[in-house]
C-alpha cells in the first residue's frame, strides 16, 4: 500500500514541472529577431566576421539566440535555434 502511494506522488510530482519546462521552453525557442553580440545589429544588417563562437567553423554559420553565431552542427548539438 506505502508503495503504491510513493510511486503515485512521483510520478504526479514529476509530471506537472515537467509539462511547465516543456512549455517555457517553446516559448524561449521561438525564433528572433536576434542581435549580434558585437556589433548589435540584426543577423541581416551585420558585418561582422561569422564563425561557429564553439568550433570556429565559418560554414553554415547563423545566428543564435545569445548573440553568438554557431554553425549547423553545434546548434544541433546544442539545440540553438536559429531565427527563421
Ligand atoms: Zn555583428
Ligand atoms: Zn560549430
Amino acid at each position: 500500500m506505502q508503495t503504491v502511494d510513493l510511486v503515485g506522488n512521483v510520478t504526479s510530482v514529476i509530471g506537472q514541472p515537467l509539462s511547465i519546462f516543456s512549455k517555457t521552453r517553446y516559448i524561449l525557442a521561438m525564433p528572433g529577431p536576434y542581435y549580434c553580440l558585437t556589433c548589435g545589429r540584426k543577423e541581416e544588417e551585420c558585418k561582422c566576421d561569422r564563425f561557429c563562437g564553439i568550433c570556429q567553423n565559418d560554414y553554415n554559420v547563423r545566428l543564435c539566440a545569445d548573440g553568438n553565431y554557431y554553425c549547423k552542427e553545434c546548434r544541433d548539438a546544442c539545440e540553438y535555434e536559429a531565427q527563421s
